[in-house]
């Protein structure tokens, strides 16, 4: 009998989304690229999961499209890029109008937007479906971001809401985003987001680690999680502080140099284009980048004479609320990021939405995004809630307690440093761009306002005349 949706793609990702879909009851037929004499893909998945009885495999993608019911469902879960286009390519043949390619991959948003409206022209639904929760979320619920049309979507709605995580009140962690390439968008953002939500997290692991444990900090940090700061990636770092190899800590031994895969980087690409100060999740984006200098590091450090002070312990109390200050700032940049984008492309962004997909499944899930939900109903911008400003501003002596702890240690915070300096400059009514205007005037004649003239109104002066 004929499958009601087909996965192309049995790396880390596919392999998982397969089984949960098959565990969901839905039959699947799976398809990766020809076997060869090394790579049994295919047979050895199948191998490996026979109990699945709802499971066809295919190494030619013309049977594997014949064993689809229409109009045929197929997610794509192959590495991003051009490989897309490649495999989309493989497929047209084979497909009918009608036929919904769903793209599960971190494909740019604006890759997207030129696949959707190319197979819109071949009668073909594309939705570019954002995947958050790694190989577990996979397996046992992600997080779907879904863009494209929302008639596409209604035909494999009931399927990927039934294979996605639930949120608190049982309904599924996946929503129609908006149209062409939301999805992959909002799916860039949770990234971008994610980067500062993790360098937050090694920052204050590095200015603990000045004066205690490993050990002492997953204490710390159990303890955090058991508040209002819980969330998924504090609860992961803690299993990772924990983590032993014979008598030593794995964590002691793991290469200080980060790796990426691209998404943050064109999340703080788009920030600049879009004209979002998105300064927290780019400085966490060169926080790893710098990371990946080792040698260089490791020379100059040699190099350096003077020893490091036995400096301020910090007070964890101080370090806690600045966590959370960073943590609501990041969050504002990134749906301050998503409204502008939803603005600029008309995608009429849910964020609220947003936010409760988000609450399970994926990375990021976390107790203040659950508490997001309600603040993004009323309003787009965090910073606009009462609580959220009294939070922040009663925190600020907390911020820069940590920010001084952590240059006495000589001990980079630069992303918290970020969150602070935006703070300051959102809550200063006068800033030193006048100087800025005047100086662009000097040189290029840009012109400026004046603080005593209408809006609107240009003047330029002769500013090296007496
Ligand atoms: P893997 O590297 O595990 O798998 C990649 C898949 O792509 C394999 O099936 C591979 O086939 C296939 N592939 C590679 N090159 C080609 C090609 N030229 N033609 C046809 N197929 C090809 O990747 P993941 O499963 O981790 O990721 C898949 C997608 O999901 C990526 O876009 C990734 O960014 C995204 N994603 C990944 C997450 C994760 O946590 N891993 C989370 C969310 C999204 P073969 O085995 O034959 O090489």
């Amino acid at each position: 009998s004929k499958s009601q949706f087909g996965v192309i793609g049995l790396g880390v990702m596919g392999k998982s989304l397969s089984l949960n879909l098959a565990e969901n009851g839905i039959d699947t037929s799976v398809y990766n690229r020809s076997e060869g004499n090394e790579a049994h893909v295919v047979s050895s998945f199948l191998e490996h999961n026979s109990s699945f009885k709802n499971i066809q495999g295919f190494t030619n993608i013309d049977q594997f499209v014949a064993s689809l019911a229409t109009p045929r469902k197929i997610l794509i879960m192959v590495k991003a890029g051009a490989i897309i286009d490649l495999v989309i390519d493989q497929l047209l043949p084979y497909l009918s109008a009608n036929d919904i390619i769903i793209d599960g991959g971190n494909s740019h948003y604006n890759d997207t937007q030129r696949r959707y409206s190319d197979l819109n022209k071949n009668g073909i639904h594309f939705i570019g479906c954002g995947v958050s929760g790694g190989e577990e979320g996979a397996r046992k619920g992600p997080s779907l971001m879904p863009g494209g049309h929302p008639q596409s979507y209604k035909l494999v709605a009931p399927i990927l809401e039934s294979i996605a995580a639930k949120d608190t009140k049982g309904n599924p962690c996946c929503t129609f985003i908006g149209k062409d390439g939301a999805g992959h968008f909002v799916k860039m953002i949770h990234n971008g987001m994610e980067y500062a939500e993790m360098q937050l997290l090694a920052e204050l692991y590095a200015l603990l680690s000045t004066s205690m444990t490993n050990e002492v900090i997953a204490e710390l940090f159990t303890s955090w999680n058991n508040s209002d700061l819980s969330s998924y990636l504090l609860e992961i770092t803690i299993d990772i502080l924990r983590k032993k190899e014979g008598d030593d800590y794995l964590l002691d031994k793991v290469l200080d140099k980060a790796g990426n895969k691209g998404t943050g980087n064109w999340s703080s690409k788009t920030a600049l284009d879009l004209g979002v100060p998105a300064n927290i999740m780019t400085s966490a984006l060169f926080a790893r980048y710098l990371s990946a200098f080792k040698t260089s590091r490791e020379q100059l450090a040699k190099q350096l004479n003077h020893k490091k002070s036995k400096g301020l312990t910090p007070d964890l109390k101080a370090l806690e609320n600045a966590y959370r200050m960073a943590r609501i700032l990041n969050h504002h940049q990134g749906f301050q990021l998503m409204q502008q984008a939803s603005d600029v492309n008309s995608w009429e962004l849910n964020l609220s939405e947003i936010a409760r997909i988000w609450t399970n499944g994926c990375i990021i899930r976390s107790q203040f995004m659950e508490d997001s939900i309600l603040y993004l109903k009323s309003s787009n911008d965090l910073l606009s809630h009462p609580s959220i400003f009294k939070t922040l501003e009663t925190t600020e002596p907390d911020i820069i307690h940590l920010i001084q702890s952590g240059m006495i240690n000589r001990v980079a915070v630069d992303t918290f440093w970020s969150a602070y300096n935006y703070w300051i400059s959102m809550t200063t009514d006068r800033l030193p761009a006048n100087l800025i205007q005047a100086q662009r005037d000097y040189f290029g004649a840009h012109t400026f306002e004046r603080t005593d003239a209408p809006l609107n109104q240009f003047f330029h002066a002769n500013w090296d005349s007496a």
